[in-house]
């Protein structure tokens, strides 16, 4: 019995040309990358050597002077035009950037016809005990759990130490009517530091009042508008005061009391609604 002839299939026959039309396709890339380089090398030979790629003027001769101590000076200016150069550039990006930011809180007036009207603008952190005093007992009347307290510890701005309920106490710095900074710790933690003044910057010692103090701070910021102080200051504390029920809240998203054993911390600036850290919108 003959044994069978090996005959290529007609799967082998097409792999075969298959792999013979991929190396062609690559010997004419590479032919192609090879001409393109050639091109290249001659462009770049054909180009002129810039004569003094970084000219400072007459400084330039300073690279002339023979003396070995002032040899290194032309460097290090130019090392120092670099950097000048840098700096104006990022400068310059930044100034765009904090241009688009709305969170300022003063009135800088660059325009002319600004300038012109910056005569009627009401400075918001100049303004008189009295003022800062009716608006802080407008807002005591508002709500019957929330007490604020106004100190002066520091000459003419205003220290509020606010009680909620029996849920938290904070202290709200005042500079003329802007809120500078606010501190939000646990009922049974003291306002008052070791030496009997108001503790403006210790934080809780509970990670449930740092949160709410950051959130505070948020919304400080965000209720700021320097036109309209006594009603974003009014705002500030009706936000504040939605807290009063911190612990007793479901979150709005998940519908519990607790997430990663935290109450909602968070409450939305507009409707008040509670919402976890890891839930707000
Ligand atoms: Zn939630």
């Amino acid at each position: 019995m003959a044994a069978p002839v090996e005959t290529p299939s007609v799967e082998v026959l097409q792999v075969t040309l298959n792999k013979s039309s991929l190396g062609e396709s690559c010997i004419k890339t590479l032919a192609d990358i090879k001409n393109q380089l050639r091109d290249l090398e001659t462009q770049v030979v054909a180009l002129n050597t810039p004569t003094n790629p970084m000219s400072l003027g007459n400084t330039g001769l300073l690279s002339l002077d023979p003396s070995p101590d002032k040899l290194p000076l032309y460097y290090q200016l130019l090392d120092c035009y670099t950097w000048t150069e840098k700096v104006h550039t990022y400068s310059t990006m930044m100034h765009s950037l904090l241009g688009s930011n709305n969170l300022k809180r003063t009135h800088i007036a660059l325009s002319l016809s600004a300038k012109r009207r910056q005569f009627k603008v009401q400075y918001n952190h100049n303004v008189s005990q009295q003022q800062v005093d009716t608006v802080i007992q407008s807002i005591n009347l508002m709500f019957q759990d929330m007490t604020l307290n106004v100190s002066r510890p520091f000459g003419n701005n205003a220290v509020i130490q606010v009680t909620l309920g029996r849920v938290l106490r904070a202290v709200v710095t005042f500079k003329g009517l802007l809120i500078e900074w606010v501190v939000v710790r646990a009922y049974n933690e003291p306002l008052l530091d070791e030496d009997g003044k108001v503790d403006l910057y210790t934080p809780s010692q509970y990670k449930v009042f740092q949160k709410v103090t950051d959130n505070a701070n948020a919304a400080m910021l965000n209720f700021c508008s320097p036109g309209f102080s006594d009603l974003s200051v009014r705002s500030f504390f009706t936000w504040l005061h939605s807290f009063a029920s911190l612990f007793t809240d479901v979150c709005k998203r998940c519908g519990n009391h607790l997430h990663n054993h935290m109450p909602p911390t968070w409450r939305e600036f507009r409707t008040l609604d509670p919402f976890h850290e890891e839930c707000k919108p």
